[in-house]
C-alpha cells in the first residue's frame, strides 16, 4: 500500500512538473510555477496533517487544467474520477471573465466537498505568502491589497475544515486587512 501511496505521489509530481514546465510565477525571481502546486501540497502534509492521498494528488494536480493544455479527461484517465472530481471543483471556467472568476470563487467556496476545501484554503494560503514575500512586477500597492481583500472573502466560505491552515490564513489577514 506504501509503495502504491508513493507511485501515485510521484506520478503527480512528474505530470505536473512536465505540463508546468515552460510557466514561471509572478515573483521578482521567475521562480519555477512547479514550486507553487508541490509547496500547496506540503502545506496539507506538513501544515494540515492531511493524510488524504486523493486530496494531496488533487493540490498537486490544482493548476494544470486552469493553466496548461491539460483536460479534465486526462485527469481522469491517469489519476482516476475522484482525484479528477476535485481538480474540477479547484478550477476556475477560463471561459469567463476575471472579475466573474473572482465572485465565483467567493460563492462557490462555501458549497465546495471537504477535499476542495482543503486544496482551496493551501492554495491561498502558499499565494498569500508569496504575495507578502514579494509583489509581483507591475503590481501596485492597491492591486496587492485587493488581492488579500478578495482572498479573506473566499477564505470565510471555506471555514471549519482544518484550524492549522485557517490559522496561519488569519495571521496573515490580520497583517493585511481591516477587520471585517
Ligand atoms: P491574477 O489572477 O492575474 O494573479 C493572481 C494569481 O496569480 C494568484 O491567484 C496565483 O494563482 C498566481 N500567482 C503567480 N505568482 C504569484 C505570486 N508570486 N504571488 C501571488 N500569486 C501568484 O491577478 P488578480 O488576482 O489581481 O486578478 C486580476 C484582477 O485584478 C481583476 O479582476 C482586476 O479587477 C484586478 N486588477 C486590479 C488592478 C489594480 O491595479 N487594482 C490592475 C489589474 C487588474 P495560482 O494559484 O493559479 O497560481
Ligand atoms: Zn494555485
Amino acid at each position: 500500500k506504501l509503495d502504491d501511496v508513493l507511485a501515485v505521489i510521484i506520478k503527480c509530481i512528474n505530470f505536473a512538473a512536465i505540463k508546468h514546465k515552460n510557466q514561471r510565477r509572478k515573483d521578482p525571481e521567475k521562480t519555477p510555477y512547479i514550486n507553487h502546486p508541490i509547496g500547496v501540497a506540503r502545506i496539507l502534509t506538513e501544515e494540515g496533517n492531511v493524510r488524504d492521498v486523493e486530496v494531496i494528488q488533487a493540490a498537486l494536480l490544482h493548476d494544470t487544467v486552469e493553466d496548461t493544455d491539460t483536460s479534465f479527461d486526462e485527469i481522469e484517465a491517469e489519476f482516476g474520477v475522484n482525484v479528477c472530481q476535485l481538480v474540477r471543483e479547484v478550477t476556475d471556467d477560463k471561459h469567463l471573465p476575471k472579475a466573474e472568476r473572482k465572485r465565483l470563487q467567493i460563492e462557490h467556496a462555501a458549497v465546495s466537498s471537504p477535499g476542495a476545501k482543503l486544496v482551496k484554503l493551501a492554495d491561498k494560503l502558499y499565494n498569500l505568502r508569496d504575495l507578502e514575500r514579494a509583489s509581483p512586477e507591475g503590481w501596485a500597492p492597491e492591486r496587492v491589497q485587493e488581492y488579500f481583500d478578495w482572498a479573506q472573502k473566499v477564505v470565510n466560505g471555506l471555514r471549519g475544515t482544518n484550524k492549522d491552515i485557517e490559522d496561519s490564513l488569519d495571521e496573515i489577514f490580520k497583517r493585511q486587512c481591516q477587520l471585517i
